[in-house]
């Protein structure tokens, strides 16, 4: 292996974060590799979110280092504006702009952050739309689409920056049950495809199908981490054996 590949696409270390007295990141280090897929599980207020948003730093952390790709979050700015568009980000809501059309909502980013050609954002913009299957709704506005399409949409999104990193947090909790796997479809191709995805998800038939690596948080640490077969077949902690004992 050389260098380059051994660097982590995500590196955090020693990372911690309160809100007032609550400690809700503690001491955490995670490494994600390049083309790996890190499933983050674990208990609701456990910082799964915390950490997604920290790596996005839409949250500041009070101690510890985050890197994307080998460099040091930026503090503000152009670079964070860059930073960004390298992390991309699905939420459980899926934050569209309700007054733009669909297309509009993939290829403004491009345009704006990226500084795009205008043809050439819709180009490709279509492209991603035809991947995750909704080409024919490009011209339709987000209220017209299904929460599964929405949420395809906002893949779609992230995607149109070219991101070297996908963060997902909970992105099918907020759906009807019949549209889950059409947007978990969408994230097993990305995986397949080799995007360096982190996913925070209750969906543990997809942790066990698409992770390479399942990380359990509990109050805000991370308390084990294993490839999912043995993780879900024989998880070592307590905390984790009743955590699936929950869920499962
Ligand atoms: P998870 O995503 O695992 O459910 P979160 O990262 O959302 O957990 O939250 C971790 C803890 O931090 C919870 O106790 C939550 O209530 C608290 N928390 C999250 N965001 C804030 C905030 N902006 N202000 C205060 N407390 C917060
Ligand atoms: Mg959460």
């Amino acid at each position: 292996m050389s260098a380059t590949d051994a660097q982590p696409m995500v590196s955090l270390r020693g990372v911690d974060k309160h809100f007032g007295d609550l400690h809700v990141l503690r001491d955490i280090d995670l490494d994600v590799a390049a083309r790996e897929v890190v499933v983050v599980v674990g208990p609701s207020g456990s910082g799964k979110s915390t950490l997604c948003r920290s790596i996005n730093r839409l949250e500041t952390i009070d101690a510890g280092e985050i890197r994307v790709d080998g460099e040091l979050l930026p503090e503000e700015g152009a670079a964070l504006a860059r930073l960004r568009a390298e992390v991309g980000m699905v939420f459980q809501s899926f934050n569209l702009f309700a007054h733009r059309t669909i297309l509009d909502n993939v290829s403004l980013a491009p345009l704006k952050v990226r500084g795009a050609k205008k043809a050439d954002a819709r180009r490709e913009a279509m492209q991603l739309l035809d991947r995750v299957g909704i080409a024919d709704k490009a011209n339709s506005h987000p209220a017209q689409l299904s929460g599964g399409q929405q949420q395809r949409a906002a893949i779609a999104r992230a995607l149109a920056m070219h991101p070297k990193v996908m963060l997902f947090d909970e992105p099918t909790s907020a759906l009807d049950p019949e549209m889950v796997g059409e947007v978990l479809d969408v994230m097993t191709s990305l995986a397949k495809e080799g995007m360096t995805m982190i996913v925070v998800t209750h969906e543990m038939g997809f942790a066990r199908r698409a992770a390479d690596r399942v990380v359990f948080m509990d109050r805000g640490q991370i308390v084990e981490q294993a490839p999912p077969a043995e993780f879900f077949d024989s998880p070592r902690s307590e905390r984790a054996q009743t955590f699936l004992a929950s869920v499962l």
